[in-house]
């Protein structure tokens, strides 16, 4: 069965374009799948705006909208296991993991399904002889470009509230971890969406993702992936003055005081640095720690990060699995060196494991680098890898200076036993998500995004709906008389 949907049909690639799907595991091919060109795009966005100016979707109740989604809902949960296996094979994560991966995916679909008709807009009290209204309407065509470390996660944040509001739209996964969502189109076909609200193209990004960004019939652009690539998108997106949504990467700090519970502290800064090999927007992989106890703490964290059991995501007892390509552990081993050179004293991992079973995937030890200060560029630059830095700080006021500095803004955690302090340092930290004495929940009634470098917009909540709507003021006069302003 073809890959591309476009138009209600699934369909080849107009030029026949295929592309080996990789398991990062063990680099064996996947499966191939339909690789599109600009050709496949054009006529996708073509479907959207035909479907879109239809009404078929927008003009529906929003109510019957809602119903759409909430079956999607009850389908992920339904083929749990079967797409978080192939979440797995294509990313490399732990299958735990994955299940929760799809968990969330459902909740974001029953969130916004919730949310849908709760949003009659507003009636405002302007005059007696007035009626104005506040409401609230799609978009229209969005393109929505999504990254390789949380293909299903990351794709529904847009999907689901691009539905809810009543948009269509042309969806691109990576061209690295396609098959998952691939799957959810699936679903969401089953669940009845009219022909052309969903569009469904995959291929690389330079050539599939820039014409979606550039087309005219495109209204909005929502993209989840790296700084660099936010760039380019926003820039073509000038062109058409679209709107544009964006989330991007993080370094994100994790900040320990002397006074927190360390066990516990302890075992998050390790999920907050190591979690999917540290391939999370949201890691804390900047770590600081209070100097009453980070020579200790530094310690246990390199003997558990050493700890850490690699392997086939498939396999219950691995902990951690690879990286999500050669070229990408690459870079992460650009970084390696980079820290070496600029003088941090690495703790632990720094390499490839020795293993011979893990040989062919794409794997790196887990990496501590001590003695990190704020001029490093491994401080700065989102690393996207399983390697965490550590600073250690004096008080209150410079741990927040730390934590603040840096381009991006997207999340941080705080642990202290004081609950005054930790409103104190939540409230002046500049991430959009900060977690006190815990580190990476999130829930899709709470808005999720970036402060600085780290995106523009909100996914999640009820902010993460408005991104795919205009809002529109009508003013009725009630009682029309002339004006008589001009005299003449
Ligand atoms: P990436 O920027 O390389 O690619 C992301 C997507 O953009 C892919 O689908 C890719 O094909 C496409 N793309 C690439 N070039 C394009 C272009 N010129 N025009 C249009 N589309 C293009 O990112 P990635 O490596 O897949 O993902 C990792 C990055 O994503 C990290 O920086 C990470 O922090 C970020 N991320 C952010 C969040 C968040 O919520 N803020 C969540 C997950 C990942």
């Amino acid at each position: 069965m073809p890959e591309l949907f476009i138009d209600g049909e699934w369909v080849r690639a107009v030029a026949g374009g295929r592309r080996d799907v990789v398991n990062p595991f063990d680099a064996t091919v996947l499966t191939t799948v339909d690789d599109a060109d600009e050709t496949d795009v054009d006529h996708a966005v073509r479907a959207a705006r035909r479907a879109f100016d239809s009404g078929a979707w927008s003009g529906l109740p929003t109510r019957a909208r809602a119903d759409v989604l909430y079956r999607v809902h009850r389908y992920l949960l339904r083929d749990k296991e079967e797409i978080a296996r192939t979440e797995t094979l294509d990313t490399g994560k732990t299958l735990a993991e994955s299940r929760i991966d799809v968990e969330d995916v459902a909740n974001a679909f029953r969130y916004f399904a919730e949310i849908a008709d709760k949003d009659g807009g507003r009636v405002l009290d302007v005059g007696s002889d007035v009626l104005s209204r506040v409401v609230h309407q799609p978009v229209g065509v969005c393109a929505l470009i999504a990254p390789w470390n949380y293909p299903l996660l990351q794709a529904s944040w847009k999907v689901a509230p691009a539905l809810a509001a009543g948009n269509t739209f042309v969806l691109k996964p990576s061209e690295t971890t396609p098959l998952s969502t691939v799957r959810m189109v699936r679903l969401i076909v089953e669940a009845g969406v009219p022909p052309g609200v969903v569009n469904l193209v995959l291929g690389p990004g330079d050539v599939v993702g820039a014409a979606m960004t550039a087309h005219p019939e495109v209204d909005l652009v929502s993209f989840t992936g790296g700084l660099a690539t936010g760039r380019r998108i926003m820039a073509s997106a000038a062109e058409g003055v679209k709107t544009v949504a964006l989330e991007l990467g993080g370094k994100n700090p994790n900040i320990v005081f002397d006074d927190c519970d360390a066990d516990a502290a302890l075992d998050y800064a390790l999920d907050a640095a190591f979690l999917h090999s540290g391939q999370v927007c949201s890691a804390g992989s900047r770590l600081l720690v209070q100097e009453g106890i980070h020579d200790r703490f530094v310690k246990k964290l390199a003997e558990r990060a050493a700890r850490i059991r690699l392997g086939d995501g498939l396999l219950p007892e691995t902990e951690s699995g690879p990286l999500s390509s050669a070229e990408h552990r690459g870079k992460v081993e650009e970084y390696l060196k980079t820290g070496r050179a600029e003088g941090a004293t690495l703790v632990t991992g720094g390499r490839r494991p020795e293993t011979a079973e893990l040989s062919r995937g794409f794997f790196l030890q887990p990496t501590v680098f001590a003695n990190c200060d704020r001029s490093m560029r491994i401080v700065q630059e989102e690393i996207f890898g399983p390697v965490v830095t550590v600073e250690r700080f004096a008080g209150e006021e410079e741990a927040v200076a730390l934590a603040n500095d840096t381009r991006y803004g997207l999340a941080g955690g705080v642990w202290t036993s004081e609950a005054s302090r930790a409103q104190r340092v939540a409230n002046a930290l500049r991430h959009g998500t900060v977690w006190i004495n815990d580190f990476h929940p999130y829930v899709p009634q709470a808005e999720w995004g970036g402060f600085g470098r780290s995106g523009i917009g909100r996914e999640l909540g009820v902010a993460g709906l408005r991104e795919y709507q205009e809002t529109k003021h009508i003013y009725q006069n009630l009682a029309p008389a002339p004006s008589g302003w001009f005299k003449g």
